[in-house]
């Protein structure tokens, strides 16, 4: 459920608000359109970079909430917390990232943290992970290029991009709002 949210974060407002208005669950009777919408989501950004090119943006942007998302997950070993919450931690700590950066207000991230609860996913860690450990499991992340963090953020809610050149301490003070600790 995690990455429907994240579809919606990304590329479709209108998904997102369908998800803000009622939780979604496998009777939901427009189960069937919300997966449809994603997978419209994922094409339009697939076909937008249909040869992996994109040197901004592009295929990258499918990876909201996943750099962040990944670190939780080496850290702590596979199984302490599912794919999906940590996806959903990490969507968290990308909405405080894009607030940091200007792009988001703080209301954003009280909406994100709202719709990620209604669906019953995490909004921070259950328990405080070391913030060297995070930021390391992040430098060894596959998503690096050049040696550089990138991060998809978002410029608006329903709109993600990639940014090359953050200030590692944004990143680190964002990990730091959803449970980290130096
Ligand atoms: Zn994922």
């Amino acid at each position: 459920m995690a990455e429907v949210i994240k579809y919606g974060l990304l590329g479709d407002v209108g998904l997102l608000e369908r998800l803000e208005s009622s939780p979604l669950t496998l009777q939901s009777p427009d189960l069937a359109g919300v997966i449809r919408r994603c997978c419209e989501a994922k094409a339009r950004v697939v076909e937008a970079d249909e040869f992996e090119r994109a040197k901004e943006g592009g295929r990258a942007l499918l990876n909201l909430g996943h750099t962040f998302g990944h670190a939780i997950e080496q850290v702590t070993g596979y199984g302490t917390y599912l794919h999906g919450e940590a996806v959903a931690i990490g969507l968290v700590a990308a909405t405080r990232l894009s607030v940091k950066l200007g792009y988001l207000m703080p209301s954003h991230v009280e909406r994100v943290e709202r719709v990620l609860r209604a669906h019953q996913l995490p909004i921070a860690l259950r328990e405080p992970l070391a913030l060297a450990q995070l930021t390391a499991a992040m430098g060894r992340d596959k998503k690096v290029r050049a040696g550089r963090l990138r991060f998809v953020v978002m410029r608006q809610l329903g709109e993600a991009i990639t940014q090359g050149d953050i200030d590692p301490a944004l990143a680190e003070a964002a990990f730091l709002e959803v449970g980290a600790v130096h």
